[in-house]
């Protein structure tokens, strides 16, 4: 599953040579849904729009164009590849916006999780009115997480993938960033300490960056989606560890199920 780091790839990806790209000549439906039905306006809307900027907010890629800002989440499978020239049609295209400079956008989504939207300027966007701070940005703090976290039992890990106080947290990196913080994922989210929010808060921020860093490599590979494998595998330090030492004490490193996930700590490291 594409996951924050693997979406802002895809954003810089995209986002290079915007400004040549010239308007939308011609918008192809292969079908008339993903996971959710296409705008029926979708077609006649967008062609003739300039794409201005591409934006992330949460997993979203958020393209801005004159008149609207068109929305579109990866699900599970979703990616996206640039041609120029002919269409060279793929099993599982759904979804091509070919441009006035001859190049062409092609979304591609074998499960089709994924699902597309349009919003006319200026108007409220519902799939954004719930959603926590992005984690890498300030208002993203320990004093926020620790007060947040108050009066609130459940364990810490399904706290922090909760898209409502934080988003973009994925199973791996809630597994990873508590490893380092050294904060058990099955603990009370109430009973958090302000030194273990601090932690965890840092933890997580690093762990993203990290995985920004290595350029969401991941995004090729979609063989095992469900699976989450193939996501920054090469640096994990304890997903996917179970039976095998903590780098830290040695001990075998647990493996758990939280809200249907595959949890990795090590009991003797997180407390
Ligand atoms: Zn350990």
């Amino acid at each position: 599953m594409p996951e924050l780091p693997e979406v802002e790839t895809v954003k810089l990806g995209l986002s290079k040579n915007l400004e040549t790209l010239g308007r939308i000549e011609q918008v192809k439906l292969f079908r008339k849904d993903l996971r959710f039905e296409f705008p029926k306006k979708m077609k006649n809307a967008l062609e003739g729009q300039k794409i201005l900027s591409i934006s992330r907010r949460a997993k979203y890629l958020v393209f801005e164009t004159q008149d609207y800002v068109w929305l579109c989440h990866l699900g599970m499978t979703g990616a996206w590849r640039q041609e120029t020239g002919d269409h060279q049609k793929q099993p599982h295209d759904h979804f091509r916006v070919s441009f006035e400079s001859g190049r062409s956008w092609v979304y591609r989504d074998p499960r089709r999780f994924g699902y597309m939207d349009l919003i006319k300027k200026g108007s409220s966007i519902v799939w954004f009115e719930h959603l926590g701070p992005e984690p890498l940005e300030s208002s993203f703090s320990s004093e926020y997480l620790f007060q947040k976290s108050r009066n609130k039992k459940a364990p810490i890990k399904n706290f922090i993938m909760d898209q409502k106080v934080v988003v973009g947290v994925g199973n791996i990196y809630a597994s990873e960033a508590l490893y380092m913080a050294r904060v058990k994922p099955s603990k009370a989210s109430h009973r958090l300490t302000r030194k273990q929010a601090e932690l965890l808060v840092s933890s997580i921020k690093m762990v993203l960056k990290k995985a920004l860093k290595s350029g969401g490599s991941s995004i090729r590979d979609y063989k095992n989606a469900d699976a989450e494998m193939g996501y920054f595998q090469q640096s994990l330090k304890v997903y996917d560890r179970a039976g095998k030492p903590c780098f830290s004490c040695k001990k075998p490193i647990k493996k758990i199920t939280q809200a249907g996930r595959s949890t990795f700590y090590c009991s003797n490291c997180q407390v």
